[in-house]
């Protein structure tokens, strides 16, 4: 999976989880504000409940009253006091506020009326078939509702019988009609959606005049015929209330309600309020929206801060990427420039060993003019004055100047011999040789000339044989070059001049050294007296290559030669060279013979 596909997995995830929570909190804020709503309800209906019952209870006592009253009794007994009955009932329906008040005999014919003066008068009408009336005959109290058949105007109908005076027989009823007009006026202006249905589940009193004498189921026939049969809706047709029911949810005229109702049983009816459910609906939608609205800001705040962080951490990272390619870019110069001083370093070298060759051949040009010069010039004094010598006939003289020119081309050999042994590398057979032998032979050369200059030679040789591969006259050579020097750093030396020979093993190494007690090597000298040419001595005296020649011979023969200057002062020379082994110096022996 890509970052970015899972990225929009990651999205559509966090979506679907907040649209989720978008309809459960809607949900769940519809049923906080059904809730409320059914609390409410309960509430409405409660009240609505009282100005009911007190609208529909209020006169309830008044047909007993009025059944009291001589003059109704006297009417129904004798037909006496018509006028006066009229009155009486005109008069207490004026202060009452009933709608008719009205005196029916045995038959159920209205004997006299409050609204006998009226052109909707009851008098003379007969309503034997109502049930209030057939309740009150039989000494009950009728209660009943009804469309007026005179009037045509609904109201509520309450009876009681009429007794007469000093007697126990029933000699008519006393009905009283009350409109409930004002109380369904009052409904409306509340707003409010209220009905009353009645046993037949016809709705009576409406707060909405289109719902009024419609039922609420399909009447059954038997219900029919008693409806025909007592009037109760007068000319009235009852149609379905077109509604549909589902619980407590009810739906009118489009639109949805929450149905609350309350039962009336001393009427036999059922008080129905009907809550308006659109509030509920949009909190729902509101509730949904609003936390749609706060998850998708969330949402967007969230990747938002997520982006910004991670632009941060790729500008930081390209930060450090960029100051590592500066890092990297100074450090390829710094190479570079190393590289360049290397170069010029190399360069300068160079030219200073060229320089050096130059110097040095300046030097030996020098050092071997002057060392072969000296002899040739005394050569052609020597041939000019042995001219003389036989042309003047003295020949002996003469043989002696040439004997001298002979002893002076020697010297030029020797010093021509002596740059030949440092030009050419030995092919020398190397051989294994005594090195205390040839200690005892340079010692032995030196002997005269040590004696001469009052140096004392001290000889340190340790004990047993010592033997090395190498040549014998090299080795010698180079321990003549070492006493030499050594010879001369003491000649001038106040005092006592010692020069000291020792020769030891150090493990399968066997190391000669010579020391003297002379002034030793200062630092600038020392760097240099292996180099050939290199000579503090006076013209004449040295040249320069002893120390070059013992050196390459010593290398020869895989040793080595070093210089230093002992603690006790003066020089000290150590030459190292690998002992040779029984069985090489066994094999060495048995090739030679
Ligand atoms: P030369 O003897 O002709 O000068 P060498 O190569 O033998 O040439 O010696 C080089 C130089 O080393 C000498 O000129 C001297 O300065 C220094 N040197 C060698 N041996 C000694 C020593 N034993 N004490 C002090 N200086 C020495």
């Amino acid at each position: 999976m890509t970052p970015k596909s899972g990225q929009s997995l990651l999205f559509i995830a966090f979506a679907g989880v907040v649209i989720a929570s978008a309809w459960i909190g809607g949900l769940v804020a519809e049923q906080i504000a059904l809730g409320r709503l059914e609390a409410t309800a309960r509430e409405r209906i409660t009240i609505y409940q009282s100005t009911l019952v007190n609208a529909v209870d209020r006169l309830q006592h008044l047909p007993l009253v009025v059944s009291q009253h001589p003059a109704v009794g006297r009417l129904l007994v004798d037909g006496q006091g018509l006028e006066a009955t009229h009155s009486y009932l005109a008069s207490v329906n004026e202060a009452s506020d009933a709608a008719v008040i009205y005196v029916l005999d045995r038959t159920g014919k209205t004997v006299a009326a409050s609204n006998w003066q009226s052109p909707e008068s009851f008098v003379g009408k007969n309503y034997g078939f109502r049930p209030y009336f057939q309740n009150a005959l039989a000494g009950g109290s009728g209660r009943f509702f009804a469309v007026g058949v005179t009037t045509g105007r609904p109201g509520y109908f309450v009876a009681r019988p009429v007794s007469a005076p000093g007697a126990l027989q029933i000699v008519g009823v006393v009905a009283v009609k009350l409109e409930l007009d004002s109380m369904q006026a009052d409904w409306r202006e509340g707003g409010e959606n209220v009905f009353v249905t009645d046993e037949n589940d016809v709705i009576i009193f409406s707060s909405n005049p289109d719902w009024a004498y419609r039922s609420l189921s399909p009447l059954p026939a038997e219900a029919r015929q008693r409806i025909s049969a007592n009037r109760t809706y007068g000319k009235k047709e009852i149609a379905i209330l077109e509604a549909d029911q589902a619980g407590n949810f009810i739906r009118l005229s489009n639109e949805h309600f929450l149905s609350t109702k309350t039962e009336l049983p001393s009427y036999g009816w059922q008080l129905h309020y009907l809550a308006d459910l659109e509030p509920v609906a949009v909190t729902r939608w509101l509730t949904s929206l609003a936390l749609l609205i706060i998850s998708g800001l969330s949402l967007f705040g969230f990747l938002y801060v997520r982006e910004r962080r991670r632009k941060r951490a790729s500008d930081k990272e390209a930060a450090e990427a960029r100051a590592i390619r500066g890092i990297n870019q100074r450090l390829e110069a710094e190479v570079e420039t190393r590289r360049n001083a290397e170069a010029e370093l190399r360069d300068a070298q160079a030219e200073l060993i060229q320089a050096g060759k130059l110097a040095a051949l300046g030097q030996m040009s020098a050092a071997i003019a002057h060392e072969v010069n000296q002899p040739i010039s005394a050569i052609r004094t020597f041939a000019a004055s042995g001219r003389l010598l036989l042309d003047r006939g003295r020949t002996s003289d003469a043989v002696e100047t040439l004997d001298q020119i002979a002893a002076l081309t020697e010297k030029i050999a020797q010093i021509t011999g002596d740059l030949k042994v440092f030009a050419r590398r030995s092919d020398d057979h190397l051989h294994p040789i005594s090195l205390p032998n040839s200690v005892e032979q340079a010692c032995v050369l030196f002997a005269d000339e040590l004696r001469a200059a009052e140096v004392t030679l001290d000889r340190q040789i340790e004990a047993g044989d010592i033997h090395v591969l190498g040549n014998s006259v090299r080795i010698e050579q180079v321990l003549v070059n070492l006493m030499r020097n050594a010879l001369d750093a003491v000649r001038e030396r106040p005092g006592v001049r010692r020069i000291t020979i020792a020769l030891l093993r150090d493990g399968e190494d066997a190391v000669l050294r010579v020391q003297d007690n002379g002034p030793g090597i200062d630092d600038a000298a020392m760097k240099r007296v292996f180099d050939p040419f290199f000579t503090t001595k006076p013209i004449g005296e040295g040249v320069g290559l002893g120390l070059a020649i013992s050196y390459s011979i010593v290398e020869e023969m895989g040793g080595r030669l070093r210089a230093k200057n002992a603690p006790d002062g003066g020089a000290l020379f150590s030459l190292r060279l690998k002992c040779m082994s029984v069985d090489q110096l066994t094999g060495e022996v048995e090739a030679a013979e």
